[in-house]
């Protein structure tokens, strides 16, 4: 008689999960969400438009409306545009096409979690090449670490989570010539780093460009995430995601947020921007901890002198949830929180400068 255990795959069993414990704190600065909410303009039109749809029918089979939305917004063709339930599930889908056992794919850790678990839960080979001392992509490492194993696929998130470092044209083109394989570009936070590399993706068809309504769109619980790709990946692509992935809801939702980024949600990003480099600058005078420079919404926080989880418990004793995220490769020392409203950031403020590392 086989046991669960010896249906489940070996690669699945031997995985950690991927979890957050949930907490309820007045302010929380740990999953790097747009902290103003969405606005109400977006919420009441989106509300205005589905109250007239008829919930008994499937949500659009291909959805060719966003799908045109996108494009414009983003400045890429309606064929190359892959919608999908949050990023996360066009990273799965793009995974899925490609790896299997005994594929490997290049990444840099410390990176967005998911990569990792998905290749592993897919049987594939992580293929870890370590960034440089500034967190900075070690790309000559990472074109040779390719070519020894044959990668399929590497990953590149820029900016990248938890680091906050980008990666520059350059690197990104020495890629793209240097690799055979998919180069799976994660631009979630591209808002906060004036960076926009969809251009290249007329002159590079192995280019994937990922994008999130989850972060500066302040709509991590519409999941919605789209991928730019070519029209041949696109079509690949649209066999391994499940049909109707996405609800008639989110695609509404996603598309009044992109009718209405000028006015609602450019100056909200253009706010985060400012309390990025308040932040910045304030934290410069707090001796016992070192802010890293950041071209997402959030800090990576150095704090050798106490270790994180205590930061984290006496942050939250404040009412302020960040993340520990010690337990990443190369951050022993580090927490990370991502930028809120002023009160929110004022509050953090006040903790660093009203506390000592002897107060732990
Ligand atoms: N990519 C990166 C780099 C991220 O940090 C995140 C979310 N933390 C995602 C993708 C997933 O975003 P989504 O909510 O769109 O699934």
């Amino acid at each position: 008689m086989r046991t669960l255990d010896d249906l489940i795959k070996p690669s699945v069993r031997r995985l950690a999960a991927y979890t957050l414990t949930p907490h309820r704190v007045p302010i929380k600065l740990n999953q790097n969400e747009n902290p103003f909410g969405v606005p109400s303009a977006i919420v009441t039109e989106t509300l205005r438009r589905i109250a007239g749809r008829d919930w008994a029918r499937y949500p659009d089979f291909v959805p060719t409306d966003l799908q045109a939305v996108l494009a414009h917004f983003a400045g890429w063709r309606p064929d190359g545009v892959v919608v999908g339930n949050g990023s996360n599930e066009i990273i799965q889908a793009l995974l899925t096409i490609l790896v299997s056992p005994g594929v490997a794919v290049i990444l840099s850790e410390p990176t967005f979690t998911v990569y990792r678990l998905m290749v592993e839960v897919l049987g594939g080979t992580v293929v870890n090449v370590p960034p440089r001392a500034d967190f900075s992509y070690d790309v000559p490492a990472m074109l040779d670490a390719a070519r020894r194993t044959q990668a399929a696929a590497m990953i590149l998130c820029s900016p990248n989570n938890p680091t906050g470092v980008t990666v520059a044209e350059p690197e990104l083109r020495a890629v793209l010539s240097g690799f055979d394989g998919l180069v799976m570009l994660d631009e979630a936070y591209h808002e906060f780093c004036n960076q926009n590399f969809v251009p290249l993706l007329a002159d590079f068809p192995r280019l994937v460009v990922l994008r999130t309504f989850s972060k500066a769109m302040a709509m991590a619980g519409v999941r919605i995430g789209y991928g730019l790709v070519a029209p041949e990946l696109a079509a690949e692509l649209t066999k391994a995601k499940l049909p109707y992935n996405v609800n008639f809801f989110s695609l509404v939702a996603a598309q009044v947020a992109v009718e209405l980024y000028d006015t609602e949600l450019r100056p909200l990003v253009e706010q985060i921007l400012q309390e990025r480099e308040r932040l910045t600058a304030a934290m410069s005078d707090v001796t016992w901890v070192r802010l890293l420079p950041s071209h997402a919404n959030f800090h990576l926080l150095h704090t050798p002198q106490v270790t994180p989880h205590r930061l984290f418990e006496a942050l939250l004793g404040r009412g302020i949830l960040i993340r520990d995220v010690s337990r990443y490769p190369l951050l022993g020392e580090y927490v990370r929180f991502n930028i809120g409203t002023p009160d929110e950031n004022n509050a953090l403020l006040d903790f660093f400068a009203s506390t000592h590392p002897d107060d732990f």
